[in-house]
């Protein structure tokens, strides 16, 4: 296919893959389907992480597509999607990344096969092309300092001016580069740069550095390498050592694209078998981060516990935070695959996740903030097993997720603000005079309350009505108001993390000195619950639904046997979009 053919094709679908975002096939996949029509024999992409931090909800979609495209198409051609560890930065990676990389991956649903590949594996061979383009005239030993080399790049008004090294001959430049990798010079000495145009309108062309002197330890080659290969080399031509036929990225690379085939055309790689760059936009949601230096910022300082605190938007914080990873996956499909670069509201994603929740979770009652009720014609000690299912059988499309029994005791605590002392107008719930149901036991009246010195409501005295077992009056009265509840004396004290949006701006540090401006102050609050006997074996890591207050996980990292500690996954409603109305 002809470069001309390419970019007409490219940019006319990008148009409609604006206006459709989220349905039908993106703009990428529909590239890869005329690809494969006109006979493409095979479709690989990958996923390059760099592995110097915990991926985040951007890599997540990034994820979803590659692996995604390679999933679509492997009913026509074969397919592979590799994971690719981007690790040619010496200074910044760990293997604790990398294993937490993997690990993300594959929660997410996604299998690389055999697919999986370090660009540090390819340094001799990338060493071995730059010896190449030494050789062929089209790169060169430059030994300017930075600050002379960023002096004489020009800028967009600007050309370039010629390094005076630029005309070294082929022998002294293959000497110097020897002497590189050899360890013999300092760090910023030298550099090797490709050697294309000082004067090109596009700056990436402007002879690019694409060797740097590093006197560092790789964690996967040690000592071997004192020079390091730069990103713009390094990825294409490990896209093209891997077979790799479409190379999909973020569009802040756009302006590289001409660069990534300038080095696959100078090194020999055949166009039609080599592999191209494609481009889509960030993934930019409100309310949070989604940059690897923000976030860690914020480990390293301290204003989250680490990179698996439930509020933060890394994929490994949202696994412990509740996040099934259907909800993830069906969010980056519906955010769609477009060259906009919006900002989208984080919103979409909280409903992703209470659409998964709602259809998967268990549900019980759990009292946050309690107030005691005195059933006063129930026996001291009385206690009354009722069957209660884990899914209302009510409910349009019910799941048979099994019973437990809930004891009805005299002394109950139900939540403090479904008690008003003086009504509001409309409300259903409790207050002295009124009846309400409590859910799955029966009708309860209050007739008093107790207060203490401080003149606050601590007690509420009530009757229930022995001919309403389960919730049903014998007399088919109507009452409104349901209410959750809990067993007194049978109840567990529990404290419960109550986590909140971590930003408390849509867009964190606009029109501010410091994104950290924007911490919400209320990102995490700890209340003393009381939770049904029934909780407690739910298992490290499982969500339920308290009923009527939202979706609540065990923590696998601070929960023990019999004794989970739970922490608030997602409101039932958004409580932001009221507050953003009001
Ligand atoms: P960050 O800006 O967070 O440091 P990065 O792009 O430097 O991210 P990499 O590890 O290099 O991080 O990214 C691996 C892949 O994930 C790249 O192909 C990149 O384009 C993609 N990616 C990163 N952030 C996003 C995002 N917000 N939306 C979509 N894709 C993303
Ligand atoms: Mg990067």
């Amino acid at each position: 296919m002809s470069h001309m053919g390419r970019h007409m094709t490219h940019t006319g679908v990008e148009q409609s893959a604006g206006q459709s975002a989220g349905q039908g096939a993106n703009f990428i996949e529909e590239i890869i389907s005329a690809h494969v029509a006109a006979g493409r024999p095979r479709v690989v992409t990958r996923f390059p992480p760099e592995p110097n931090g915990y991926l985040h909800l951007g890599h997540a979609k990034s994820i979803c597509l590659n692996f995604g495209l390679a999933l679509k198409f492997s009913g026509a051609v074969p397919t592979q999607c590799n994971l690719r560890l981007d690790d040619t930065n010496p200074a910044a990676e760990e293997d604790e990344f990398v294993q937490s990389i993997k690990e993300d991956v594959r929660w997410l649903g996604f299998d690389w096969g055999e697919g999986l590949y370090f660009a540090s594996d390819y340094f001799e061979q990338l060493f071995e092309f730059a010896v190449r383009l030494i050789r062929d005239g089209k790169a060169y030993v430059d030994s300017q300092t930075p600050e002379q080399m960023k002096a004489t790049r020009g800028d967009f008004h600007t050309p370039g001016v010629n390094s005076p090294f630029r005309d070294r001959s082929v022998e002294e430049n293959l000497d110097l580069f020897g002497r590189m990798q050899a360890g013999e010079f300092e760090h910023g000495a030298h550099v090797l740069r490709a050697k294309i145009d000082m004067a090109s309108p596009n700056i990436n062309f402007r002879d690019p550095p694409i060797y740097r002197i590093l006197h560092a330890d790789h964690h996967r080659t040690g000592s071997k390498w004192r020079v390091y290969p730069m990103y713009d080399f390094a990825h294409g031509l490990s896209d093209a050592i891997e077979g790799v036929t479409h190379s999909i990225c973020t569009l802040e690379f756009e302006d590289h694209r001409p660069l990534y085939d300038w080095f696959l055309e100078a090194l020999g790689f055949e166009e039609g078998a080599r592999p191209h760059q494609y481009e889509f936009s960030r993934l930019n949601i409100t309310y949070t981060v989604l940059s690897k230096r923000r976030l860690q910022r914020l480990v390293y300082e301290g204003h989250v516990e680490s990179w698996d605190d439930p509020r933060m938007p890394t994929i490994a914080g949202m696994r412990r935070r509740g996040y099934p990873p259907a909800a993830l996956r069906h969010f980056c499909e519906r955010a769609g695959v477009t060259k906009n670069n919006t900002l989208m509201d984080v919103g979409h994603l909280e409903h992703a996740l209470r659409e998964t929740l709602n259809a998967t979770c268990r549900r019980a009652m759990a009292v946050l903030r309690p107030l005691k009720v005195v059933v006063e014609n129930l026996p001291e000690g009385h206690v009354e097993w009722l069957e209660a299912p884990f899914y209302p059988a009510e409910e349009e499309g019910a799941l048979d997720l099994g019973a437990r029994r809930v004891p009805f005791t005299r002394e109950l605590y139900i939540e403090r603000e479904d008690f008003m002392e003086v009504p509001a107008k409309k409300w259903f719930r409790l207050s002295v005079g009124a009846e309400v149901r409590l859910r799955y036991a029966c009708l309860l009246t209050c007739h008093a309350v107790v207060k203490d010195e401080g003149g606050e409501v601590v007690e509420l005295r009530c009757t229930w009505d022995p001919a309403s077992k389960g919730g049903t009056p014998a007399d088919g009265r109507k009452v409104k108001g349901t209410l959750h509840w809990v067993s007194a004396t049978h109840g567990a004290r529990a404290d419960v993390l109550l986590y909140d949006r971590l930003f408390s701006a849509p867009s964190p540090g606009e029109g501010k000195g410091d994104f950290l401006e924007d911490l919400n102050p209320s990102s995490l609050e700890a209340v003393s619950a009381v939770l049904e006997p029934a909780l407690l074996d739910v298992p490290p890591g499982e969500v339920v639904q308290f009923e009527r207050l939202g979706y609540f996980c065990a923590d696998v990292k601070r929960s023990a046997p019999g004794a989970p500690s739970f922490h608030r996954t997602i409101g039932l409603k958004d409580s932001w979009a009221k507050v953003a109305q009001g």
